[in-house]
This record gives structure tokens, sequence and C-alpha cells, in this order.
């Protein structure tokens, strides 16, 4: 199970798109994105704060869904068909916006049915109307929830850069917690890691080893 802010490409979304706006507002969210990943402030008290503060429109989602691609991380897709060359699930759990993250799926080889974020909902015009209240994703403790509904085969590995993907292995949803270090690093997450890796390519070397 991958995340994909930070860890499987070099943006993080949200943040991405908040840069599309006045400073200010850009500002306050990358503070707001810092303080959810961090685990300073539990992930559903910033979420909806976030989207509506940057409200993308479709083109914009789109848009966002091509920078994911030109911001992969090097070696995710030798890393992730190594992986499923070796008869290993790859699962993308986000709380990223799905739509975007399709792009960055169907780049790496990962189906779409595999690549779990929150939708959006849009106007007939393309406007920016709402998101999945509902979704778990949204939340801080979101993911261990995911991937326990999914019924992942066990052993479970989560590698992420956040205290959400932390939380899957804390919840015991995951046997095994990789923190990717490669774009951001963070001392709480670290603390309690498995496994620090800074690349794919050390990712790699770590569940395949040869
Ligand atoms: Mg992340």
């Amino acid at each position: 199970m991958l995340d994909a802010d930070s860890t499987l490409a070099a943006i993080e979304g949200i943040d991405w798109l908040a840069e599309r706006r006045p400073t200010e507002v850009a500002r306050r969210i990358a503070r707001l994105t810092q303080e959810a990943m961090a685990g300073t402030r539990p992930l559903e008290s910033v979420y909806g704060e976030r989207l509506a503060a940057v409200a993308p429109s479709r083109d914009e989602l789109a848009a966002l869904g091509a920078a994911y691609v030109q911001a992969v991380a090097p070696g995710a897709a030798a890393c992730v068909a190594a992986l499923q060359r070796a008869g290993v699930r790859v699962v993308v759990v986000s709380g990223g916006l799905r739509g975007a993250l399709l792009p960055l799926g169907a780049h790496l080889g990962i189906p779409a049915a595999d690549v779990y974020g929150v939708e959006v909902r849009f106007t007939a015009a393309g406007a920016y109307e709402d998101f999945d209240r509902a979704s778990p994703l949204a939340a801080q403790r979101g993911k261990p929830q995911v991937v326990e509904t999914l019924g992942l085969p066990r052993p479970l590995v989560a590698v992420g850069d956040g205290s959400t993907d932390l939380a899957i292995r804390s919840a015991g949803a995951a046997d095994l917690f990789v923190a990717f270090t490669g774009y951001a690093r963070r001392d709480h997450v670290l603390r309690h890691a498995d496994h620090v890796v800074d690349s794919f390519a050390a990712l790699r070397d770590l569940l395949l080893p040869s």
C-alpha cells in the first residue's frame, strides 16, 4: 500500500492547487497540510477548510493529474513493476483527490480500482461543488479503516511520509511501516517507522532483496 503525495510524487496535490491561488491562501493551506502530516492537527479538522479555500475546478483537477505524472518519484514505476512481477498487489491509498490520482496510477500500471482517494463533485459547468464528506480518507484515522475494509492479503506493507500512513501500522492494519523520506522528513513518523527509505530503489531492495 503506497501513499501518493510526497511519496509516489514530489508534490502535495492540495498545495499544488493552492499555489494557483493568492499567496496568502497558498501559505495558509501549506501550513495546514504541514500540521496534518506532522500529526499536530487531525486531518479532518483541516480537510474541508483546505478544499473550500482552494475550490478546484474540473480542469484544475485534470491539470493536477498531469502534474502528478510529471512529478513522479524516480524509480517508482520500476519498483511497482518489480513488485507486481513478484506477485505483490500494489494499491494507492491517499487522502488526495482521486480524480487527479488516476493518471498517476495509470502511469505506474496500477489499476484504477486499486487507486483510493477522495472523490470531488463538480457543477455541470465544471466548478467545484463539494467533496465526498463520507470518505474515511478525509480523516486522520481513515487510512487504516480503508485498508482494513479492502481485506488485502497479508503481510501488508504501508509506505508513506505522513502520520496518516503511520496510523495504518499503529492500528494493526499493516504489518510493516516504511517511512519514505524522499520528499519530506517528519520526526514523529520516522521515530515509529519499522524502516526508513529515501528512494524507490531503496524500497525495492528492501522489499525484494536479491
Ligand atoms: Mg504523503
